[in-house]
């Protein structure tokens, strides 16, 4: 008997392999360091794994409450108090998902009806488009492109990527990859589209502390857009602990209610004794633990940029985020993909080709993004095996 083809379904072709698993793979097949995929090479604060053992010990390892366990619901709420003043009911206004990438996943499961358009800016986080497509929603894209000043993006092109279709508007600030941080100014264009069409915004804020210049503004602040807002973090970044997969959705409580249906059907809950290790973090973080983690970061941004600089390409220094994107042109390279391709065999590092954010590719071909989210010893050594980088053609 025939088995019907293919596998997968219309909504999901073209999606594929994503470029983490590619580079992370070619990156272990050539015993290459690995400053592609974003994740430290260090591990996060020994009380948040002590207190993993401890819970772990204690029996909390059934499965918890689906919007999460009460204290890491509270130390959540507790946060966006304490650094931008947002008051959230812990209780029906936050919500405990399998890191970021669960919390975009279910907001966009919950919130679009089929045909409902979304609009977000390329280079995109790359599930956001899959997260679309699964939900039967349809994207429209804005550019951001590379300017003396750093990433900018036409507000007109925002307008004209705006129909009676759109449902919402899908940001992340700090920016991966360009690590462009969205001031207040971008904000309250994006901001006024949302109210005069009626929209939601979904905020993903992963990198809400890594910020080297300005500050980070969440859009909930923005006057009239808390009722309308979902807004997305994780402590995969924050706390060092990427494999942990924790992440949340604040937003109002008929939103969080919505969110939360999609939620329960797809992980139900998160893994049990992460979550009052994340809650103790937290609570206990205090504002020295913040300042150091963004001076430690800085550190290895101003290392690793200074590297790619001396080794001729020309980078563009993120304000925010661990990844720094560079331009390949001056070592006469003009081709993401095979540049990368190219690297882990070649040089013994592996990096991310940007176009697999892009929906056209010809805006981000001509860059490559490293992450520096590594040690200093790493990164040096990685610098010194790109000083043999072979001319491109
Ligand atoms: N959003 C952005 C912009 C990211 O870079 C990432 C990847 N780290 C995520 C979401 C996913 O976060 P998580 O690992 O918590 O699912
Ligand atoms: N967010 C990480 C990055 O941009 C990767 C996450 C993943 O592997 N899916 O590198």
């Amino acid at each position: 008997m025939s088995l019907r083809q293919p596998y997968l379904t219309s909504r999901l072709q073209g999606f594929g392999t994503n470029v983490f698993t590619e580079y992370t793979n070619l990156a272990v097949r050539h015993d290459a360091i690995n400053l592609g995929q974003g994740f430290p090479n260090f591990d996060g604060p020994e009380l948040m794994k002590d207190a993993v053992v401890e819970a772990i010990r204690s029996g909390q390892n059934q499965y918890c409450r689906m919007t999460g366990i009460p204290q890491l619901n509270r130390a959540i709420a507790d946060h966006q108090e304490r650094f931008y003043g947002l008051t959230c009911d812990s209780e029906s206004e936050v919500t405990v998902m399998n890191g970021a990438t669960e919390a975009i996943c279910a907001t966009l499961q919950a919130l679009l009806e089929v045909g409902d358009e979304v609009v977000f800016f390329e280079p995109f986080y790359d599930s956001y488009r899959a997260a679309v497509a699964m939900a039967g929603g349809v994207e429209r894209i804005v550019t951001l492109r590379s300017s003396e000043g750093g990433f900018v993006w036409d507000p007109a092109e925002l307008e004209k990527a705006i129909t009676a279709k759109t449902r919402a508007i899908l940001i992340n600030t700090p920016h991966n990859p360009t690590g462009k941080i969205f001031q207040r100014s971008d904000l309250e264009i994006i901001a006024e589209q949302a109210k005069r069409h009626d929209l939601l915004v979904i905020s993903d804020e992963v990198y809400e502390h890594l910020v080297f210049e300005g500050e980070h503004v969440p859009m909930a602040t923005l006057p009239g857009m808390w009722e309308r807002t979902v807004t997305i973090s994780s402590a995969g970044k924050t706390f060092s602990f990427t494999g942990w997969k924790i992440g949340w959705a604040c937003a109002p409580a008929p939103i969080s209610a919505a969110i939360r249906t999609a939620h329960q059907f797809m992980t139900f809950c998160n893994s049990a004794p992460m979550q009052p290790a994340v809650a103790r973090m937290l609570n206990e973080a205090d504002d020295a633990f913040y300042a150091n983690f963004v001076e430690e970061y800085r550190t290895r941004r101003d290392h690793l940029c200074d590297g790619l600089s001396r080794v001729g390409l020309d980078v563009l220094t993120p304000a925010g985020t661990y990844f720094a994107l560079a331009d390949i042109r001056p070592l006469g390279w003009d081709h993401d993909v095979e540049f990368c391709r190219m690297l882990p065999e070649k040089v013994g590092v592996a990096a991310i080709p940007p176009t697999a954010f892009y929906v056209n590719k010809e805006a981000g071909r001509h860059l490559v993004r490293f992450a520096f989210c590594k040690t200093l010893d790493v990164l040096d050594e990685a610098v010194q095996r790109l000083a043999g980088l072979p001319a491109g053609a």
